[in-house]
């Protein structure tokens, strides 16, 4: 999963970045519209966590201009302006969601867990595949019931490959999915990764594709 965060206060940009990062989320952060419509434009988000009150542009125009240019990533807004009619105007503008702060940050997550089940009505949290099986939710990986430990990008690749199961998938889309935006695609850290997850797993699930990319094979069981 991947979150882009526009918030200008910089405190508390770090610590949400923070706090996203250690629950397992891929996270660009920065601290203007025109940055995060910039970044929202080339890279792929699952969610944008997005600030009202923010120098130039507001967090109104930005998400204004998501929709114009057709980026219909979900938006949670956080917002110091707490009346009914802000709530109102940035759920009507689009949003799926609006924060007031300050905001208890275990609430705050337990809302980006819903806006990103995508509007899935059985919200899928766990996965099985030729016995890897892999729960979103308590982020736990068992290979033939024997619990694997996995670093939180490790994680987040495995997360990627078993949800799009019987796709390949190509460096750039793995890097836009799982690296933050200025992952270098001339480096090597994918396969590095790839093959650190590939022994961690103890079995060959991950194939390679040459030239093209890196898939899971096999009958998907979602639950
Ligand atoms: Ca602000």
């Amino acid at each position: 999963m991947k979150i882009l965060l526009i918030e200008d206060e910089q405190r508390l940009n770090t610590f949400i970045k923070n706090g996203l990062v250690q629950n397992g989320y891929v996270v660009d952060a920065c601290t203007t519209g025109s940055e995060g419509m910039e970044w929202a434009a080339t890279s792929q988000y699952d969610l944008i966590v997005l600030d009202i009150m923010l120098p130039g542009q507001s967090g109104l125009d930005v998400l204004y201009n998501l929709r114009q240019f057709n980026i219909k990533t979900p938006v949670i807004i956080i917002s110091a302006l707490n009346s009914s009619e802000h709530v109102i105007k940035g759920l009507d503008a689009g949003a799926m969601d609006y924060i007031k702060k300050p905001f208890d940050f275990g609430e705050f997550l337990a809302r980006v867990r819903t806006v990103t089940r995508k509007g899935d009505p059985r919200s899928f949290t766990k996965y099985k595949v030729k016995g890897l099986e892999l729960d979103l939710l308590s982020r736990k990986v068992t290979i033939e019931e024997q619990e694997v430990e996995l670093t939180k990008r490790e994680f987040a690749l495995l997360e990627l490959l078993v949800t799009n199961c019987n796709r390949v998938l190509t460096k750039a889309e793995i890097s836009e999915k799982v690296w933050e935006v200025n992952f270098d695609m001339g480096s090597n850290v994918i396969e590095v990764h790839l093959s650190q997850l590939r022994k961690k797993l103890r079995t060959d699930i991950i194939h390679t594709k040459v030239g093209l990319g890196y898939y899971i094979e096999g009958e998907l069981q979602k639950q």
